[in-house]
């Protein structure tokens, strides 16, 4: 075991800034009232609830500040979009990308059990969405489409505003529009949120991806977008949430995010360096990878690698005990023994997507972690493809 340690696994998940732990701090011990109390304490915890929505509000441009939820997660965000706007509206259809998180994907195989149908479109190699299937898919049962703002495994940004415009076009002659959802969990606090630009009605956002805290996400829900809740027992978030609000996780949330906004251009283009260093020292160190982000069109955390003759698993566990946290597809993947969705809808062969490690930057990297990380992976990468009965190397 070395002393090194080196995280990569920001898209999984992210350490909580000071500035954050700070601003949720006073909201354990001090102001600890419950928001629907109409005594002072609960009325103090109200405020920050409402300054809370307002100030998210305007940092994803969103028009109304009643137009945002706080939720459990991005996974409850996500849930909410989907299953809540079917339960609201008339029809049975959902168009959804083969390359969402299983947050969407397996809501829908949920939803397809009870009935309701799925679409589920293709990518190109890159990962972008197939916009011509997309179109030739929406009947007039289509209730909503979701498409992820950047995927979570390989970091591609999808077209979102380029979707609105389609469905903008067909809801004209339309009596009930088809909605357009986001799953922005990989983007928010990495591109700047406009969701009246990107022209979507829901758009779910999660705390713990920048450096908030865990166990608190948002939904962006346009005023007028007709959505049911999933959840009964309470008037909390306008009854789509019902539940005592987690206060300090709100007030965190919104704070991450106005920290990561205020510094959005000089982080990332740092984050984007870091990226593009570790990318082409591993095509120069290592003979047989090929890259599966599309540098050009991703966020600039990610990036997705794969290792001929390698088992991906083997080469993660050889990198942790050398310090080094990388994840093997998305986290949420782990565990499982087959070949990840995204990786197979972008054609990569199953034994590619055996041998694929996805590193994920984020502020707090340095070159010397990315040193280190070139320093040791190619040997480990040799290490493993040696165990491999058809590596000729
Ligand atoms: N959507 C995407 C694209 C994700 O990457 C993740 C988490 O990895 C989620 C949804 C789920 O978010 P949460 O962990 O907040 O439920």
């Amino acid at each position: 075991m070395t002393e090194k340690k080196v995280y990569l696994d920001n898209s999984a998940t992210t350490q909580v800034r000071k500035e954050v732990l700070e601003a949720m701090l006073p909201y354990f011990c001090n102001i600890y009232g419950n928001a629907s109390s109409v005594h002072s304490f609960g009325q103090e915890a109200k405020a920050v609830l409402n300054s809370s929505r307002e100030k998210f509000a305007q940092l994803i441009n969103a028009q109304y500040s009643d137009e945002i939820i706080f939720t459990s997660c991005g996974t409850e965000s996500d849930n909410i979009s989907i299953a809540g706007s079917l339960l609201a509206n008339k029809g049975k259809h959902v168009i959804t990308s083969k390359i969402e998180h299983h947050a969407i994907l397996h809501t829908c195989q949920n939803l397809q059990k009870n009935g309701y149908k799925v679409d589920y479109i293709s990518t190109d190699k890159t990962g972008k969405i197939n916009i011509e299937e997309l179109k030739n898919k929406i009947t007039d049962d289509t209730v909503i489409v979701s498409v992820m703002h950047a995927n979570n495994e390989i970091g591609i940004i999808e077209p979102i505003e380029e979707i609105s415009q389609i469905l903008k076009q067909i809801n004209k002659t339309r009596k009930i529009p088809v909605l357009l959802h986001t799953d922005a969990v990989q983007t928010a606090g990495k591109l700047k949120i406009d969701v009246q630009k990107l022209g979507v009605d829901l758009l779910s956002v999660s705390g713990h991806k920048f450096y908030g805290p865990k166990g608190v996400g948002a939904l962006y829900i346009r005023r007028g977008t007709k959505i049911e809740p999933l959840f009964h027992g309470g008037h909390h978030e306008f009854g789509l949430k019902p539940g005592t609000e987690n206060i300090a996780g709100i007030a965190g949330i919104t704070k991450a995010l106005e920290l990561a906004n205020n510094e959005l251009e000089i982080e990332q283009d740092k984050i984007c360096k870091l990226r593009n260093y570790l990318k082409d020292g591993i095509i120069s160190k290592i003979p047989n990878v090929t890259i599966n982000t599309d540098i050009k069109n991703s966020v600039a955390s990610i990036l997705s690698v794969s290792f001929d003759y390698i088992e991906g698993e083997s080469l993660l566990l050889m990198l942790d005990m050398a310090g080094v946290a990388a994840s093997a597809g998305s986290a949420c993947a782990t565990g499982s023994s087959e070949p990840s969705h995204v990786l197979s809808a972008i054609g990569a062969s199953p034994i590619s997507a055996q041998g694929t490690l996805r590193f994920s930057l984020g502020r707090y990297n340095t070159k010397e972690d990315i040193d280190y990380v070139l320093d040791v992976l190619p040997g480990l990468v040799e290490k493993v493809r040696k165990m491999s009965p058809i590596y000729k190397g």
